[in-house]
């Protein structure tokens, strides 16, 4: 039986989670749930896994699901405030953990779960995006164990000799046969919208994904394809890539969730409905295969696969993403800062859609040059380039 802690358990990811524990209760026991401030969904799902911790980071939602709890004489232990997400992620009771806050506040948690040598499922790519190095030096010290759930990074994963699968984060692609990375992603909602109308498309347009069910934030970095450059900056880390090894592909199916290409030809992709129950049971049960929920591809209903290269007039995201990959990791730690400010604000109405890649662009510029030394220097960055992208807003 392993005990897992999810964090972010009232999200997209960890809803998703939660339904793969519940298909396989002889595999997996909920040892404790972390979320921001969701009471009413968190007392449902401690009632029903009776977790032995329950932490919201926030004071007053946490103070309101010890009422509820204690109206049911549950057992289970509330706590309350954000230091007690790395309390639950690196519990001596836990075996793993499900990195699924959204943000950069799921960084300090997901290090603490690393520094433990608890085997982390990684949803949380803002991680990678802001530590990269510093991240995998963590994973190398400790000798904790990195599963990718994101679909993109858990199909190459999949699509990877298990020589390489055993060793993620210090991968020898080379040694591999791997020539090259191919990163698919569907273009999202505005893959064909006339670019002049660009200004206008709304908070409520650019969260409706095609394809996949996400939270907020991760719909409006897939409308402008920062996600697939952050997804970018992840897979180097992951995968221990240079940035020349990854190509983009625009795919609007999202039926194949990536692929590697070897030196001999061959391509090896992955496929499936686009249900993230799927990489998260891949994960979860490695090397097993166990019942996620999620049904069969039906190919002869497939309307056909179609691929493209992407256009950075239009998703100047991409670009800018993949250039702050190529200058290191004060541009990507200043990058991921500002799309967080600049997307809550589009998503409140305060700045029109343009603005997020203008905000980025010049906070980019403002910190790139900063030095980063350790995880404290990281967080000293992510504050000052928020400070930059809000005076920007
Ligand atoms: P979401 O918005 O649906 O859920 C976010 C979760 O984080 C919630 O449980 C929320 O309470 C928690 N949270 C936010 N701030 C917090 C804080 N300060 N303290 C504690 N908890 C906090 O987001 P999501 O779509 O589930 O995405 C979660 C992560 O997974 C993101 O990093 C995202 O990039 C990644 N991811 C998501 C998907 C997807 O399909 N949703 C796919 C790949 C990767
Ligand atoms: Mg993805």
């Amino acid at each position: 039986m392993e005990n897992i802690t999810v964090l972010g358990s009232t999200g997209s990811i960890g809803r998703s989670t939660l339904d793969v524990i519940r298909r396989n209760p002889d595999r997996f026991r909920v040892f404790a749930l972390g979320a921001g401030g969701n009471a009413d969904q968190m007392f449902s799902d401690v009632m029903e896994f009776k977790p032995d911790f329950a932490v919201l980071s926030d004071k007053s939602g946490a103070e309101k699901l010890r009422e509820l709890l204690k109206a049911e004489n549950s057992d289970t232990a509330v706590l309350s405030g954000y230091e007690q997400l790395s309390f639950i992620a690196s519990h001596e009771s836990c075996d793993s953990v499900m990195a699924a806050i959204v943000g950069a506040a799921g960084l300090v948690p997901a290090l603490a779960a690393v520094k433990s040598g608890k085997k982390l499922y990684l949803a949380n790519k803002e991680s990678l995006v802001m530590t990269g190095h510093l991240f995998i030096e963590a994973l190398r010290k400790s000798g904790s164990r990195i599963l990718p759930v994101d679909s993109e990074h858990n199909a190459i994963f999949q699509s990877l000799p298990q020589t390489e699968q055993e060793r993620l984060g210090f991968c020898h692609m080379k040694d591999a046969g791997v020539s090259r990375i191919l990163l698919t992603g569907s273009g999202g909602p505005f893959r064909q919208l006339p670019l002049e109308r660009m200004p206008f498309v709304t908070p409520e347009e650019a969260v409706a994904h095609p394809t996949w069910s996400m939270g907020s934030k991760i719909s409006v970095d897939s409308s402008t394809m920062m996600n697939k450059g952050f997804e970018f900056i992840e897979a180097k880390w992951l995968f221990n890539l240079n940035n020349e090894d990854i190509q983009v592909v625009i795919h609007p199916q999202s039926v194949i969730h990536s692929m590697v290409q070897y030196v001999d030809g061959s391509v090896i992709a992955q496929l499936g409905n686009p249900d993230m129950r799927t990489p998260i049971a891949r994960v979860m049960a490695y090397p097993d295969r166990v019942e996620s929920g999620v049904g069969a591809l039906d190919f002869c209903s497939l309307s056909g696969l179609s691929f493209f290269e992407p256009d950075y007039n239009r998703y100047p995201c991409l670009k800018l993403s993949i250039d702050a990959c190529w200058s290191g990791q004060a541009a990507t730690t200043a990058l991921n800062a500002a799309n967080e400010i600049a997307v809550s604000a589009f998503l409140n109405h305060s700045i029109s859609y343009p603005r997020i890649y203008e905000i980025c662009s010049k906070a980019v510029d403002r910190h790139c040059g900063d030095t980063i030394s350790d995880v404290d220097s990281v967080l000293e960055l992510d504050k000052k380039a928020r400070e930059t992208a809000t005076a920007l807003l």
